[in-house]
């Protein structure tokens, strides 16, 4: 099923990310992680895919097809494409296609971290993997973007151009980077509809429960660290559970302001961690709920 699909017959997408395990560990590792997120019955779960040439890579078309087959949830594979030559992305749409895949997050991924120049590649941003997937093949695309700009960005407007040519070439829906301010989320919708973008965007939410993960979202995305979400670290840092609970707590309240708000999905950063997701559903089952119950009245309406 084309995930495009869902986003026509509801009126809330609610999903779930995961990542492989690291190649030296057992591909076993995740199978307890994904046994328990089905159970929350996600609308999809995606599974992301490692930097190019990685031995993970070929993990998350196995891992992707295993949440499809075993537990008959929609999955989408994520693709990066810089650093890989047409032919080894033939072979990755191929292998996708023999595990039954209908759908991907098609990706530039990030740039070499010598600094080198990227205009050698054969892709060189993510649009070009676009066309290229739309032109060479079947699958449903979905794509990035970036409510408070990307992090090489220098203009926001250049970012919402490029997300209206993404658009073009074919993409059926976006996930948005994680972010920790709602505003940046809707600012950023307001922009991207009077550009004209139609394809809903889902809003990327990660329950941020410990200090390393703080340090990576600010290096890696660059996402601001609103004042009371700092004021909650500077509280519990250094009482694990407490942050962890409060983390989860923020997640929450960002969510149900979103759903208030209608926008159209959200795509729950897990962490593998399963533990995480349940709460924040125990939490939301009554939304959940909700919003699917209103979807169904609408669409019989
Ligand atoms: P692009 O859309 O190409 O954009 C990158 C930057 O270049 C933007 O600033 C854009 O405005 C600019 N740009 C693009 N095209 C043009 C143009 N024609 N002219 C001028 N400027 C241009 N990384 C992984 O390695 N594996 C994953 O599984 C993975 N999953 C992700 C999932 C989500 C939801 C998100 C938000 C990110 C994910 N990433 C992943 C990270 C992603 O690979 C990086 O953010 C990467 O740096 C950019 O990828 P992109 O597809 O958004 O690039």
């Amino acid at each position: 099923m084309k995930i495009r699909d869902l986003f026509n017959e509801k009126e809330f997408v609610y999903s779930f990310e995961i990542f492989p395990p690291r190649h030296d560990y057992p591909i076993e590792t995740v199978y307890s992680t994904i046994e328990e997120l089905s159970k929350l019955k996600p609308d999809y779960i995606s599974v992301t895919y490692g930097a190019a040439g990685s031995i993970a890579n070929n993990r998350t078309a196995e891992i992707a097809n295993l949440i499809k087959d075993k537990y008959g949830i929609e999955s989408l594979a994520h693709l990066t494409c810089i650093g890989s030559d047409k032919q080894k992305i033939d072979n990755v749409l191929a292998d996708l296609k023999e595990k039954k895949i209908d759908n991907i997050l098609a990706l530039r991924g990030d740039r070499p971290e010598d600094g080198s120049n990227i205009d050698r590649f054969e892709f060189i941003n993510s649009q070009d993997i676009i066309r290229y997937i739309k032109e060479n093949s079947d699958f449903g695309i979905a794509a990035a973007c970036y409510p408070e700009g990307h992090i090489e960005s220098r203009d926001k407007n250049v970012d919402i151009e490029v997300l209206k040519r993404k658009e073009e070439f074919g993409t059926d829906y976006f996930i948005s980077q994680l972010f920790l301010d709602n505003n940046y989320f809707y600012d950023f919708l307001d922009k991207a509809e009077q550009k004209g973008i139609k394809a809903p965007i889902q809003a990327g939410i990660m329950p941020v429960i410990n200090k390393r993960q703080i340090e990576k979202i600010t290096s890696l995305c660059g996402a601001t660290l609103p004042k009371k979400f700092i004021k909650i670290i500077d509280k519990y840092e250094h009482d694990k559970d407490a942050l962890r609970d409060a983390g989860i707590a923020y997640a929450l309240e960002q969510i149900v302001d979103l759903i208030s708000s209608g926008v159209r999905g959200v795509h729950l950063y897990t962490m593998n961690n399963p533990y995480i997701a349940k709460r924040i559903n125990e939490n939301m089952d009554c939304i959940l709920s909700s919003v699917r119950k209103e979807s169904k009245v609408a669409s019989l309406g």
